[in-house]
């Protein structure tokens, strides 16, 4: 399956939306829009170029375990030195470990082409980036100094190891001990399962941040601990040194992302070194998981878009019956099927959709940039809390929304979306994981309620509404704009009551936290596109206002943005009404009653 980042309308979200450029220059980081948008190009060349190629045969191959030595796909090795040579790996890292500083407002366009590319091959950079946050933000000077400037520049890998076999979704089970050694470092022992990348063949040494229990912890998640336990033990300075008391004992066999390594990992008293404060280890994890999250999202963008991608192409080569309103292609056999409406809701819907999340990324990326490099205290805070609300959003409505566009694909296929040849099963597989890791998506609406909603009482949501709300006052002046200012506006005043009344139900019933929670989050994301759509719409009305020579382009916006207020917006309604239908028809009914 053939991938071309979607460029264009990656520069209208960045620069026509976001200003990315007078961003970069608030962030001090030296890149101008030139800059910018030479640097996407050579992205895209490399995401299309090398990595795309690699997709079909990775799901084909997997990866082998021997000896305990695993074995990525055929190309994989290639492709990953390339990436580390080029500098790809470095983009995000710090500037004093010889990272290049990128903002995420940039580099999450990159990171959503290499997702789209290949997600198995994104797995192993992605969690590395989040290892190099943690690292740089909680490690001692003595683990910088001697793990950090590798990790960033990619020669080593980063992974991320939470799970074990009785703790998933609930670490305050997990039962690896690391205890403590009389030279300050720690011997870490236990199994942890489904660890991406935690074994593989493409970098020299890997670096697992590893969640643990030191012998007087506390119980529950007060008492976890954040390890770094290589599987070389770096010299100072960091070089290569003893290879370390672990192993990979297995790899898993799963339905999807078959060329990244999902592997069980023994640690047999290996040596360990704290990262931050002894059982402070989730709070300092939680720097990783959040970016880890945002990534996630990234990886729903990546496959709605290689999805869109494949189904338009073959929406306008496949011919099969003619249009409803006679025939539109006469000298052809039948019609293209993108002349069908049914076909062309799928595509709208799959085109709405993609775009809508590529808008919420790059606001979510601006965001976390603000959040550590705003130039102001006050600012920096502001930008971290309205970052700490999206990104559950983020997370498990970009990795639904892969799902349900990968899906799309296949129905636009018809039966040939079924047959591997065309790859649009290969990305159902593959996006279906993403709605799993990283904490399930059913997680990350508790977050968003738990956390974040009652947490402050609704006040950060209240402010993104209002934001938004002044957006449509404004719009709603402009003719061309009025009704789709109106839409939202109506929306967003049904937002505020639909929070203050979950709020509510939740302090009344706990129960309810949960039983409202994915409703809520998915309205919130329908509703919160739709801001995004109508300032779509703004700008695309100022380009043709203006002048502007990409007519079909601009149109095109407000043609999506039109379909999406009228087609894809209605969903909202029917989680709300899920949602205050309430626990209780939920938690009536008792657990032996489900089945006879
Ligand atoms: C391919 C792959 C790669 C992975 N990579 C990594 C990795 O690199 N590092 C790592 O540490 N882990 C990794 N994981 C593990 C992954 O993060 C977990 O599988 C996930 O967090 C869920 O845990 P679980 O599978 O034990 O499910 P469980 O926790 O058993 O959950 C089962 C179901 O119950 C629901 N549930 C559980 N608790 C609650 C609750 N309180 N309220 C409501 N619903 C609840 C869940 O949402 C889910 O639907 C990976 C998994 C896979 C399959």
């Amino acid at each position: 399956m053939s991938y071309q980042a979607p460029l264009r309308d990656m520069r209208f979200v960045l620069h026509e939306l976001f200003d990315a450029a007078g961003h970069c220059a608030h962030l001090g980081n030296g890149l101008d829009r030139e800059l910018i948008d030479g640097v996407l190009e050579e992205a895209a060349a490399f995401a299309a170029g090398e990595i795309a190629p690699l997709n079909r045969n990775s799901d084909e191959q997997g990866c082998q375990l021997e000896d305990g030595k695993v074995s990525t796909p055929k190309g994989f090795r290639a492709a990953y030195q390339q990436y580390v040579a080029n500098g790809w790996a470095s983009m995000t890292g710090p500037v004093e470990f010889a990272g290049q500083g990128f903002p995420q407002l940039v580099a999450c366009a990159f990171h959503e082409m290499l997702m789209a590319a290949s997600l198995s091959f994104r797995v192993y950079s992605g969690l590395t980036e989040g290892a190099v946050l943690a690292l740089h933000k909680h490690g001692s000077a003595a683990l910088k100094r001697d793990y950090l400037a590798k990790l960033v520049s990619g020669q080593w890998t980063g992974t991320m190891c939470l799970t074990e076999p009785q703790a998933g979704t609930d670490l305050a089970l997990l039962r690896t001990r690391a205890e403590p050694q009389a030279d300050g470092s720690y011997k870490v022992s236990g199994s942890k399962i489904f660890i991406s990348g935690g074994e593989q063949d493409l970098s020299e040494n890997i670096v697992h941040l590893v969640l643990a229990r030191l012998p007087d912890a506390p119980a529950g998640v007060k008492g976890i601990s954040l390890l770094l336990v290589p599987k070389f033990i770096a010299t100072e300075g960091g070089g290569l040194g003893a290879k370390n008391t672990l192993s990979c004992g297995a790899i898993e066999h799963k339905m999807g992302i078959k060329g990244a390594s999902t592997c069980v990992m023994n640690f047999d008293g290996a040596s360990g070194w704290l990262i931050g404060e002894a059982n402070q280890g989730l709070a300092c994890m939680f720097t990783m998981m959040n970016d880890a999250r945002f990534q996630v999202g990234l990886q729903g963008l990546g496959i709605g878009e290689a999805a869109f991608q494949g189904a338009l192409r073959y929406a306008r080569e496949r011919l099969q019956s003619r249009g409803l309103n006679g025939a539109q292609a006469p000298d052809k056999p039948a019609d293209p099927i993108i002349n069908h409406p049914d076909v062309r809701r799928m595509l709208l819907t799959q085109k709405s959709l993609v775009e809508g999340c590529r808008m919420l990324a790059a606001y979510t990326a601006r965001q976390l940039d603000l959040e550590h490099g705003a130039s102001e205290p006050a600012a920096r805070q502001a930008a971290g809390k309205r970052a700490a609300l999206l990104i559950p959003i983020v997370k498990a409505f970009f990795t639904d929304m892969g799902q349900e566009v990968a899906s799309h694909a296949v129905q636009v296929y018809g039966g040939h979306g079924f047959i591997r040849e065309w790859g649009m099963e290969q990305l159902m597989r593959d996006s279906r994981i993403t709605q799993l890791y990283e904490g399930t998506n059913g997680i990350q609406a508790l977050d968003l309620i738990r956390r974040k909603l009652l947490g402050d009482g609704g006040a950060e949501l209240s402010a993104l509404i209002a934001e938004f709300s002044e957006l449509c006052d404004t719009q709603a002046q402009r003719p061309a704009l009025a009704e789709l200012a109106h839409t939202v506006q109506a929306r967003l005043g049904e937002w505020r009551e639909l929070s203050a009344e979950v709020i509510a139900l939740s302090q009344r019933d706990v129960q309810e936290i949960g039983a409202t929670s994915v409703d809520f989050l998915q309205y919130s994301a329908y509703v919160l596109l739709a801001g995004f759509w109508l300032q779509a719409a703004a700008t695309a009305q100022d380009a043709l206002e203006a002048g502007s020579g990409e007519t079909a382009f601009y149109q095109a916006k407000l043609h999506s943005a039109r379909f999406y207020l009228r087609r894809v917006l209605p969903r909202a309604s029917s989680h709300r009404e899920a949602l205050l239908g309430g626990a209780a028809c939920l938690m009536a009914m008792p657990a032996d009653s489900f089945a006879f």
